[in-house]
C-alpha cells in the first residue's frame, strides 16, 4: 500500500524562536508514527535552522519556491542547487499564491518543475481552480491544463516522479474545505488523466489534497481512495493540529 504523505507549508511565517518551539513540541509526537512521509517547508532564511532541528527525526525538509536559473544576476532569487545543498528534499511549485500574487503561469510552473527534478528535488506541483472557475464548471478543464503543461515538458515519467497537490483556491486559508466527495472527484480526474499516459505511474503518483485541512476533517479526506495525504498551510503552524493531521494520515 502507498504511504500517505503530509507536507506543512509554513508560508511567510515563523521566526528563530517560534520555529524551535514548534518543532520541539511537534517532533516527539511524530516519532512513533509509521507508514507516513512527513515534511515541512519553512521560508528560505530558516531552511538551515530547520534542517538542523529536523536531523534524525525522519521529517524531511522542503522549500516553497525556486528560480529556474542555476545562478547569476537574479536578485532575491534562490536556485534548486542551493535548496539541495541545504538539505531540501521537496520544493513547492505553482502554489496558488505564487500563481495569483506573482504572476506564475502554467509554463513557468512547468519549467520550475523540470528544473527541480533535474536538481534531484521532488517537486510538489500545486493545481486547483478558483471559485468562479468551479461555478462555471471549469474545474476539470483547468486542472487538466495545469497538468498538461508539466506533461508536455517533463512527460509522464517526470510528473510521476513528483507529487501533485490538488488545492482548490477557494479552500486555501479560507476555512472552507472541499468535501471529501468534491476532493475525491477531482483526485479521480487527475488519476485518470495520468493513467491515460501510463496506468502504473498514474496509480503510483501521490496526489495530496490541500485547502483548510484541520485535525477534525483530515481523517475523512484521507479516507478517500485517491487522496494520498495533505498539503497543510495554517494548521502546520500549530503543533497539536499538525500532529493530529499526521496521525490521521498514519492510520
Ligand atoms: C496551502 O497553503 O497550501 C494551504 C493548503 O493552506 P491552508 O491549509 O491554510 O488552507
Amino acid at each position: 500500500m502507498k504511504r500517505k504523505q503530509v507536507i506543512g507549508n509554513w508560508k511567510m511565517n515563523g521566526d528563530l524562536a517560534a520555529n524551535r518551539r514548534l518543532l520541539d513540541e511537534l517532533l516527539p509526537s511524530l516519532a512513533a508514527l509509521d507508514g507516513v512521509e512527513l515534511a515541512v517547508c519553512p521560508p528560505f532564511p530558516y531552511l538551515a535552522q530547520v534542517a538542523a532541528l529536523l536531523e534524525g527525526s525522519g521529517v524531511a525538509l522542503g522549500a516553497q519556491n525556486l528560480n529556474v536559473a542555476a545562478k547569476g544576476a537574479f536578485t532575491g532569487e534562490v536556485s534548486a542547487g542551493m535548496l539541495g545543498e541545504l538539505g531540501c528534499r521537496y520544493v513547492l511549485v505553482g502554489h496558488s499564491e505564487r500563481r495569483s500574487l506573482y504572476g506564475e503561469c502554467d509554463e513557468t510552473v512547468a519549467e520550475k518543475f523540470a528544473v527541480a527534478l533535474r536538481a534531484g528535488l521532488v517537486p510538489v506541483l500545486c493545481v486547483g481552480e478558483t471559485l468562479a472557475q468551479r461555478r462555471q464548471g471549469r474545474t476539470e478543464a483547468l486542472v487538466s491544463a495545469q497538468l498538461q503543461a508539466v506533461l508536455r515538458r517533463s512527460g509522464i515519467e517526470g510528473l510521476a516522479a513528483g507529487v501533485i497537490a490538488y488545492e482548490p483556491v477557494w479552500a486555501i486559508g479560507s476555512g472552507e474545505t472541499a468535501s471529501p466527495e468534491q476532493a475525491q472527484a477531482v483526485h479521480r480526474h487527475i488519476r485518470d488523466l495520468l493513467a491515460q499516459h501510463d496506468p502504473a505511474r498514474g496509480a503510483a503518483t501521490p496526489i495530496l489534497y490541500g485547502g483548510s485541512v484541520k485535525a477534525d476533517n483530515a481523517a475523512a479526506l484521507f479516507a478517500q481512495p485517491d487522496i494520498d495525504g495533505g498539503l497543510i498551510g495554517g494548521a502546520s503552524l500549530e503543533a497539536a493540529a499538525f500532529a493530529a493531521i499526521c496521525q490521521a494520515a498514519a492510520r
